[in-house]
């Protein structure tokens, strides 16, 4: 531990990786099945069954809950339009232009792997597109600028300055934020994406986060749902989130759950691509 922050050794970051690349394929497949007419308790199932197949356990199933709510009943998170995060699965049918994000979390040997895509059923609306690409490389943009000495606060400034450089405007929810990651899903340090470069925890050889922007179509407030899960924005403006979970090695950077690893974004954006060896 450094500052409360769990530092892991690299043969724990390969023991990550394998999580990761659980999660990774997982998403894949469910990102596959998820058309017009398919219920979100049905992709979830999908999901249950990759993990089983990969003799994995989940992050989600049962996790929290206390003063009147549940503990979470499903493996993913599947969150429509409107929702932000932690959208429970169940009888809705996904329909032409939802927009839908899946969060999803796998356990391997002890090793939590935290990662989410979103995607359009069917043809997608021009504004939900950009959102979803503007999201996705906000949380590129904040992995890249992570390195062995920097601040968690230089993760939090790159994922702001791009979604702010941008001319069309989006909410970036506060109430939410990405963490740390490892023996648990839920680490130190938080992980915001609202920041200062140089703020912020330092950043050394065997930390791991989950880098995870959600933006809005409009304002950056939140509400929970009935079921004390489903958090909405308030203005019930469509929302988005993508989620990747990142280790810092000697070598660089290496991303967990990118089934290349990151290699293809992380070098793209100029950064260090450094996956340990088997
Ligand atoms: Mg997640
Ligand atoms: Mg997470």
């Amino acid at each position: 531990m450094a500052g409360g922050i769990e530092i892991k050794t690299p043969e724990q970051v390969r023991a990550m990786r394998r999580a990761g690349l659980v999660v990774a394929n997982t998403l894949a497949a469910v990102r596959d099945a998820a058309t017009a007419g398919v219920t979100t308790a049905e992709l979830d199932g999908l999901a249950r069954d990759e993990l089983a197949r990969a003799g994995a356990t989940s992050s989600f199933l049962h996790y929290g809950g206390g003063w009147g709510v549940p503990p979470f009943p499903a493996v993913t998170c599947i969150s429509v339009n409107d929702e932000i995060v932690h959208g429970i699965p169940g009888s809705r049918v996904l329909a032409d232009g939802d927009l839908v994000s899946v969060d999803f979390g796998a356990i391997v040997d002890g090793w939590h792997g935290d990662s989410a895509i979103s995607f359009s059923i069917g043809e997608a609306r021009a504004d939900d597109v950009r959102l979803s690409d503007v999201t996705r490389t906000s949380m590129w943009r904040g992995i890249a600028a992570a390195r062995i000495g920097g601040r968690v606060g230089d993760i939090s400034a790159a994922v702001e300055g791009y979604v702010r450089s941008r001319r069309e405007r989006y909410g970036i929810v506060r109430e939410f934020t990405g963490h740390g990651i490892g023996s648990q899903m839920h680490q130190a340090p938080d992980v915001p994406n609202h920041g200062r470069r140089g703020r912020g925890p330092l950043l050394v050889e065997g930390v791991c986060l989950a880098v995870e922007p959600m933006l809005t179509l409009g304002g950056e407030g939140t509400a929970t749902q009935d079921d004390g899960w489903t958090i909405v924005t308030r203005d019930r403006s469509r929302a988005c989130h993508w989620e990747h979970t990142m280790a810092l090695t000697k070598h660089g950077l290496w991303v967990l759950t990118a089934q290349d690893g990151g290699e293809a974004e992380l070098t793209a954006l100029g950064a260090t691509f450094g996956p340990l060896a088997d």
